[in-house]
């Protein structure tokens, strides 16, 4: 083997371990082979190539041979039968520490970003009020040289911080490896959540708009993802949590159709009772589940399972005014509720409207005393993994009520409650 091929797998071995750091056992073991005089070509199942050469014996391979990891290092392929190993041996490696994997989307799940360009002349006031402090990590709001102003969600610091305990964290992007480096930096200055696991466009097979897990080492039955755009893992759904996106700039997208931006009300979502913090609650549970009860090993069916359980005990009838019946029909099952089309007072609990005294359920429910809820106290649940408050949060108003509150919040900037 070649004095510059060796120096190369000593730097690679180097390079796994502080991104998969059981590495080191199946270092020495390579170590210990090299030593007895291998035979390259006829023993070396060349494991991992580097640029077409295989790191192990030196043989010349093809360019295509295996998967690429080029996040891990540029040039970097494994075998099929190496991404199987590294992904039983991770998972183990992990489960013994009491740890999952967590796959993060970046835009409109942990952060906003937009270009400066595009923000409303409202919007532009904040940009200077981006902060200039030294320490990054105390910072939300960034101005980068290349003309985008980004905007960490709230409480996704502590949620990083409270999720690495639990978790091994990749970064999940269809953006660029530019782009996923400097968020990685921005979500994460000292490198201590996500070191080279930030995923990306060019780590896709060519013209792939899905993302898989094909690329993160582990097992599918210990993966969580979280990602605001639920098609991309078409393949992967029971793995996925979707989260409600987090829009923070307007991106031009003003004029009376849009309600306001969190930028333009100067307000922004809850730091103590937002999405991220709810999340976390949940991601705890799961972790739990799953390390108490050997039984039952599998994050996909622990997430159905806890999902199950939000809005159990409830039956649900929707009157005829809802839309897209379907979709909050599905999700109200996959909370756990029960949906019917008969209104019987024995069994039902709430009625699901749009609009009050539009037709005969609103006015049974409040003669029978049921709750009467918008369809927006579906998706809060399925958002937030709690069920909210009924007539507190979604109340359901009447067409001209809610047009008053609309203007209302255009003219004092208060948050609508529906
Ligand atoms: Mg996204
Ligand atoms: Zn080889």
């Amino acid at each position: 083997m070649s004095a510059a091929l060796k120096t190369f797998r000593d730097f690679l071995y180097a390079t796994m371990e502080s991104c998969s750091p059981h590495y080191k056992d199946h270092h020495d073991h390579l170590l210990q082979l090299s030593k007895s005089s291998l035979q390259p070509t006829e023993t070396c199942t060349h494991p991992k190539t580097f640029k077409a050469i295989c790191v192990d014996c030196g043989q010349r391979m093809d360019d295509e041979y295996g998967v690429a990891f080029d996040y891990i290092t540029e040039g970097l392929r494994f075998s099929n039968d190496e991404v199987s190993r590294l992904k039983r041996r991770n998972s183990e490696y992990l489960f013994s520490k009491e740890k999952l994997q967590l796959v993060l989307d970046l835009d409109h799940t942990l952060l906003h970003a937009a270009k400066l360009k595009r923000l409303t002349a409202e919007e532009m006031c904040i940009k200077n009020e981006e902060d200039s402090s030294e320490d990054i990590s105390n910072i939300s709001l960034f101005q980068l040289e290349n003309g985008y102003l980004v905007k960490l969600r709230p409480y996704v610091r502590k949620f990083l911080q409270e999720a690495s305990e639990m978790f091994e964290m990749y970064v999940y992007t269809m953006g660029s490896r530019t782009y996923a480096k400097q968020m990685g930096k921005l979500l994460d200055p000292e490198g201590k959540y996500f070191n080279s696991r930030l995923i990306c466009r060019q780590d896709l097979e060519r013209g792939m708009l899905r993302k898989t897990l094909n690329l993160v080492l582990g097992q599918e039955n210990g993966i969580i993802i979280l990602d605001d755009t639920e098609l991309v893992w078409k393949n992967h759904s029971k793995n996925l949590i979707v989260v409600e996106k987090y829009n923070y700039f307007n991106e031009g997208k003003s004029g009376s159709m849009n309600p306001k931006s969190y930028s333009e009300k100067k307000t922004d979502e809850s730091e103590t009772n937002g999405v991220l913090k709810n999340l976390l609650k949940s991601l705890r549970k799961i972790h739990g589940l799953f390390f108490n009860n050997p039984a039952c090993r599998d994050v996909r069916i622990l997430l159905g399972k806890v999902r199950s359980e939000i809005l159990k005990g409830c039956t649900l009838f929707f009157s005829s005014d809802v839309d897209d019946l379907c979709r909050f029909w599905n999700k109200a099952q996959m909370l756990g509720a029960e949906c019917t089309i008969m209104l019987d007072s024995s069994s039902v609990t709430h009625v699901v409207s749009s609009n009050v005294g539009s037709n005969n359920s609103c006015r049974w429910a409040e003669e029978k005393k049921k709750f009467l809820v918008h369809p927006q106290w579906i998706n809060a649940a399925y958002y937030y993994w709690c069920r909210q408050p009924e007539e507190e949060y979604f109340p359901v108003l009447s067409i001209e009520i809610r047009g008053l509150l609309l203007q209302a919040e255009e003219l004092f900037s208060v948050r609508a409650i529906f």
